[in-house]
């Protein structure tokens, strides 16, 4: 079996949903350093477009950057104590969106969070899939 087999029956195994939804993308981050800090001037628009409030978003990065920051409600934005690369707040939410926004089932974004008692469980939107997540 030649190459340009191979590759199309790889094609044909993928789900269609996967290119179909393949268009949701997060902003990426914009900032700037502020002293100490790492300021993201878009952490609104990016929680917007995510769907989630922007305090889960910073619990998740400030747990994974290991450091502290805030939520400016009046900017927007979000403050981190530290300096950060662009490329590490990018795939650290790219990393947050696998794990507590995309289905696993089907992939797609639309999703929200359910609380049962001591559970959190994200619901899929699409197709009804109901995973349990670590809690916020
Ligand atoms: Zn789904």
């Amino acid at each position: 079996m030649d190459y340009e087999k191979l590759l199309k029956r790889a094609v044909k195994s993928i789900p269609k949903n996967v290119f179909e939804h393949s268009r949701f993308t997060i902003p990426s981050v914009t900032i700037y350093q502020e002293g100490k800090s790492t300021i993201v001037t878009n952490f609104k628009e990016i929680s917007d477009k995510l769907r989630r409030k922007p305090q889960y978003i910073i619990k998740y990065l400030l747990g994974e950057l290991a450091t502290r920051g805030h939520f400016k409600v009046k900017q927007g934005s979000a403050a981190f104590i530290g300096r950060f690369q662009k490329d590490t707040l990018n795939n650290l939410l790219i990393k947050f969106t696998e794990k507590f926004i995309r289905c696993a089932n089907c992939r797609r974004p639309d999703t929200h969070i359910l609380k049962e008692g001591r559970f959190t469980y994200l619901i899929c939107e699409a197709c009804g899939s109901k995973r349990s997540i670590p809690a916020p």
